[in-house]
Order: C-alpha cells, then sequence, then structure tokens
C-alpha cells in the first residue's frame, strides 16, 4: 500500500500532466485575493520614489551634525510635500517619517537626540552619512519585477500591485471542483432527517475546503447507492476539472464508486494509502477530469481532502503545489496507535512556553465531527513509531482555517 507521501507524489505528477492551459482573467485587484498570478508585474518608477525619511527629526549634511553642534532649522517637510530646494550649509530643516529628504541632505537625526532654542537646534550624538532614510531606488528601480506568473497573490501580493498601480490582475481561473456525496443514508441538512438518516455534512466541509484550497465548488448534491443514480449525477461531475466524491469507495457491498467509474472509463492511480483515517480514498482519472474517492466518514474525508485534493487545485490553479505546512510540537500525553499505518489524529496545538505543545483529543473514530471542532491540527504518528511518549517531537498538520 502506499504511503500517504507517495500518494501525494502521485496526485502531483498525475494533476502536472493534466493541466491544460485555460485562458487567463483580468480580475479587479480586489477580487484577485488567493489567485494565481499570469503575468510579469514591474515597478513603474523608482521605490521609494525619493529618499524617504523613517523618522521625526532633522534632515542635515551629518558632517556638520557632530555630537554638540548646532545649525540653524530654516522650516519643516511633512510627508507629501514637494521638496526641490536642497539645504545650504550651516541649516537643517525638520522632516516628518515618510516625507522627501532635500537633495543634498544626507542624513536624518532622530527628534529625541536633538535640543531645539528657538531656530537652533543641538545634536547630541554623533550623525553618520545615511541614517533614517531609505534611498530613492534602493527597494526597486523603475522596470525591474516586481511579481512574477505562478505567484500566489495574497495580501502583500496584492500591496506590491496596488504600489506600482496595478488596478486590474491576469490571472489563472480557479479549477472547478465537482462535489458529489454519496450515500442512501445521506439527506440534505435543511428538513429533519429520519431516524436513520445522516445530513450531508461531507458536501458542506468539502465546499469549504474546495474553497480555501483555492478552487471553485460546484455541488452536486448527493447519489443514491445505486449505479444508475451514480453514473448520471458523476456525467455531471466530469465537466469539472475535479471531482470529488464522498463515500462509496470501501469494501461494503453498496460501495459502488470505483465500479461505477471503471464502467464509465476511469483508471485509477491508487485505491488504498497507507493512512488513518481514510485508508480507502482513490484516485484516478476519467476523460479530462481527475477523480477523488475520498471516504465517507466525516473525519477521512477532511484529511483526505488536506493531503491528497490540496495539491491538485494548487496545480490545476496555476500554481507550485504548497508542500504540507508540517509544524514540530512536544506530545504532551503518550500515544500508542496501530503500527503500519500513518495515523493523522484530530489534536490540538497549543503554546504555554515558547515551545508549542501538542495533544491527540478524545473522539469516537473517523465520525466523529464534533471531536474535530476542538482541533486546531492533526498529530501525524508515522506507521514505523507508533509508541510515542510524552515529552517525544512529533509532526502536526495545522488547520490553517482555524489557526
Ligand atoms: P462510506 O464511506 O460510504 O462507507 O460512509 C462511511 C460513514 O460516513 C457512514 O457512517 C456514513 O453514514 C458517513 N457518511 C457518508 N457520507 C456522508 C456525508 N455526506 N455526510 C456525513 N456523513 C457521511
Ligand atoms: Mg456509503
Amino acid at each position: 500500500m502506499l504511503t500517504f507521501s507517495a500518494a501525494r507524489e502521485l496526485v502531483i505528477s498525475q494533476a502536472l500532466q493534466h493541466r491544460s492551459p485555460r485562458p487567463a482573467l483580468s480580475l479587479p485587484i480586489s477580487d484577485a485575493l488567493g489567485h494565481i498570478l499570469d503575468e510579469e508585474i514591474r515597478a513603474d518608477r523608482e521605490y521609494p520614489p525619493f529618499n524617504r525619511s523613517t523618522r521625526d527629526g532633522f534632515a542635515v549634511h551629518s558632517s556638520e551634525a557632530s555630537a554638540g553642534a548646532a545649525l540653524h532649522c530654516i522650516g519643516e517637510i511633512k510627508a507629501g510635500d514637494t521638496v526641490h530646494q536642497p539645504l545650504s550649509p550651516g541649516t537643517c530643516v525638520q522632516i516628518m517619517t515618510g516625507a522627501a529628504l532635500p537633495p543634498s541632505a544626507d542624513a536624518v537625526v532622530m527628534i529625541e537626540f536633538t535640543r531645539r532654542s528657538g531656530d537652533s537646534v543641538t545634536f547630541e550624538r554623533a550623525t553618520q552619512p545615511g541614517q533614517n532614510f531609505v534611498p530613492a531606488g534602493s527597494e526597486a528601480h523603475a522596470g525591474d519585477l516586481a511579481l512574477s506568473p505562478g505567484l500566489r497573490l495574497g495580501f502583500a501580493e496584492l500591496a506590491a500591485a496596488a504600489q506600482v498601480g496595478r488596478s486590474e490582475l491576469r490571472c489563472h481561473p480557479r479549477p472547478a471542483v465537482a462535489i458529489l456525496s454519496t450515500g442512501d443514508e445521506v439527506v440534505p441538512i435543511v428538513p429533519t432527517p429520519g431516524p436513520f438518516h445522516i445530513r450531508n455534512s461531507n458536501s458542506v466541509s468539502l465546499e469549504a475546503q474546495v474553497k480555501l484550497a483555492g478552487g471553485a465548488p460546484s455541488p452536486l448534491g448527493n447519489a443514491l447507492d445505486r449505479v444508475d443514480d451514480l453514473s448520471a449525477k458523476i456525467e455531471l461531475g466530469l465537466q469539472a476539472d475535479i471531482l470529488v466524491l464522498s463515500g462509496g469507495v470501501s469494501m461494503g457491498k453498496y460501495d459502488l464508486v470505483e465500479s461505477v467509474l471503471k464502467g464509465m472509463g476511469a483508471e485509477f492511480y491508487f485505491d488504498a494509502v497507507a493512512i488513518r483515517p481514510g485508508k480507502p480514498a482513490v484516485f484516478g482519472r476519467c476523460r479530462d477530469t481527475l477523480i477523488f474517492g475520498l471516504p465517507g466518514n466525516p473525519v477521512s474525508t477532511m484529511v483526505t481532502f488536506h493531503l491528497f485534493v490540496i495539491p491538485a487545485i494548487d496545480i490545476l490553479s496555476g500554481a507550485r503545489p504548497r508542500p504540507l505546512p508540517l509544524l514540530h510540537a512536544t506530545l504532551s500525553t503518550p500515544l500508542k496507535e496501530k503500527p503500519g499505518l500513518t495515523h493523522f489524529l484530530p489534536a490540538q496545538l497549543t503554546w504555554p512556553t515558547s515551545q508549542p505543545q501538542v495533544h491527540a483529543l478524545p473522539w469516537q473514530g473517523s465520525g466523529d465531527i464534533t471531536a474535530m471542532t476542538q482541533a486546531n491540527c492533526f498529530l501525524m504518528v508515522p506507521a514505523d513509531r507508533p509508541d510515542i511518549v510524552a515529552g517525544e517531537t512529533v509532526s502536526v498538520l495545522p488547520r490553517t482555517d482555524v489557526l
């Protein structure tokens, strides 16, 4: 059976082969968060555009502002003021943070290290040339590359685009991700369910996970455990770039997802992974659509989406697949799990000191959504290290939606 990392590698290599160029979109900057940039963005001028003071104080010629020296203050410069006049010998000018230095000034002295008496300013410390301002062009020159194609647009990247005057950005479209739950027992969330029915929570968690990952979800509801209903709804899902199914991939008599997909021409790259929860996870392709058959137990669905679907969404979004953002933490309560499988246990990461600590939460197994709401991470128990004592360092996969 594949390890989870070998299974991820398979997803990545198949998704890379599968990536078909779709036309880029021009998006207003306010809608571009999380999209992948599909153009070069260059600096339109020098950054900063002028010698920018980083302190409130006095702009000086550094050679004239030695400890104990006094200069005549000729006025003030605020952020946004137009500044052309060079500083005359023997003078200084009061300057605010963000304002432009006069052309010949080569230092700013913080107001805290000066004494003022009328128009005379006395300096208490030695002044170094270059201190307390950012020279024009030191962050970027006009024409320099500010953002490269393939970059994910987070808040800093959007600020960089705004800084160089871009209000529209050419981006890759989000991949379309169809979501289909399966199960005769699965019913919509609104009407009161029958005593043996289960509300369709997986469609909701999957839709949220798709959005968080940067995909465009299209929920298709639920298919009954019947060949005709499954094939009709899978057929709809094959219009998307990725189809994510939940349930129907275990060994039960009514677990029909794999056989129905096979009948529709799907090929499979794996149909089990050595993990718990989530062992029966299936990955394949049918026509032009990548297919994930995730086990239906809600925590299994969540874990397997995190491990396997996110890299496919990354790649079809035009990005490089994000590595699993594993952190290290000290285990605070001992663990004993079944060997041979890598476990991903709902767990809580805390920072009682500078060293993070983690403990697995009590749970009733992979159907326990309630335990998941207490969890801000999954604690990874390696297949070959099923016994871990308190105090050892372990890896955890944070839930980046809540942490
Ligand atoms: P399955 O993978 O189809 O064998 O389902 C495993 C367990 O997950 C069963 O207890 C199902 O009732 C439950 N389950 C399956 N699909 C869903 C769903 N969409 N929402 C909530 N629970 C589900
Ligand atoms: Mg089922």
